[in-house]
């Protein structure tokens, strides 16, 4: 495994793999790898002929300093996930190869980013929409593997690769999750054990939701329900759970069975801020 902290040398690494007619797979991650990451490696090591791995947290995602400050990283031990699947290159850049001038351009996301995520996290798509378009230009990928665990990501991404004709095709993989249901996530590490059991409620009160919707119960009466879940439990404190489409992001007041749907869901355990989201299809 090929491990570049600068872009200097990949340039000729890329140069020979295009030669070559080897198709690049880009895994773009913050680190604190897990096996939802793994999943998104694997599905990049089995289409693709090199598959590049980055390992970045990016300051301009978070929209709050203590988040990032807390945000855990774990580079030995990714290090070595990442050479035990076989990954050829990772990219761990410094915040100055990234950003050696604060960015004066911004990007705006439209309906896209005004609810849910975009709305509780103010600024945040911006600095999803720097970083992965530096990543984009920087690593010249031919396929992007994102996670379906971040569902408006996934919608920011597919706009921001339409409307800047990046030639990258996109795929998206599903959600990884441990044993009990609840999403694989870095953020995970920071819960207490109490907290780690009360973060069940997230993929509960979704599969709940679902099971209710499918039965034909009203949606505003399902949400109204899970928001009292909620209030019930002492230690999670819920910030959305919105019924969208996954498409426009535009959120749905009720549900109709022959449109794809997904339910989103934002909370917080204690300090640590959750999200989690199912889709139904029939
Ligand atoms: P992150 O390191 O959190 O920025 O995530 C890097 C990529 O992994 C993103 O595309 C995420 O959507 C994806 N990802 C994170 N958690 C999971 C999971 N549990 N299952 C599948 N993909 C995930």
């Amino acid at each position: 495994m090929v491990h570049l902290t600068t872009q200097e040398n990949w340039s000729e690494i890329w140069f020979q793999a295009i030669q070559t007619a080897k198709i690049i797979g880009f895994v773009p991650t913050m680190g604190a790898l897990h096996e939802g990451h793994l999943q998104l490696i694997r599905a990049s090591k089995s289409s693709c002929d090199l598959t590049v791995v980055s390992i970045f947290v990016n300051p301009s995602q978070f929209n709050n300093s203590a988040d990032f400050d807390a945000y855990p990283t774990t580079l030995a031990s990714d290090l070595e996930k990442l050479r035990q699947e076989n990954v050829d290159v990772v990219y761990t850049p410094s915040v100055e190869e990234i950003y050696p001038e604060s960015p004066e351009l911004r990007f705006s996301f439209g309906a896209l980013e005004t609810k849910l995520e975009g709305a509780f996290r103010p600024g945040h798509f911006n600095g999803v929409g720097l970083v992965v378009s530096k990543l984009f230009n920087i690593i010249r990928p031919q396929v992007a593997f994102f996670g379906q665990k971040d569902l408006q990501q996934v919608a920011i991404i597919k706009r921001l690769v339409k409307d800047l004709s990046f030639p990258i095709d996109l795929v998206i993989v599903p959600t990884m999750r441990e044993a009990d249901g609840l999403a694989m996530s870095s953020r995970n590490l920071r819960l207490s054990p109490m907290h780690r059991e009360a973060s069940l409620i997230l993929i509960n009160s979704l599969n709940k939701a679902k099971k209710e919707l499918i039965a034909g119960k009203g949606w505003f009466e399902t949400q109204q329900e899970i928001v009292c879940d909620f209030e019930k439990s002492q230690l999670a404190k819920l910030e959305y759970f919105e019924l969208i489409d996954p498409a426009s992001f535009e959120v749905q007041t009720e549900f109709n069975p022959s449109v794809l749907i997904s339910i989103c869901v934002a909370a917080y355990l204690g300090e640590i801020r959750l999200i989690d989201n199912i889709s139904i299809n029939f």
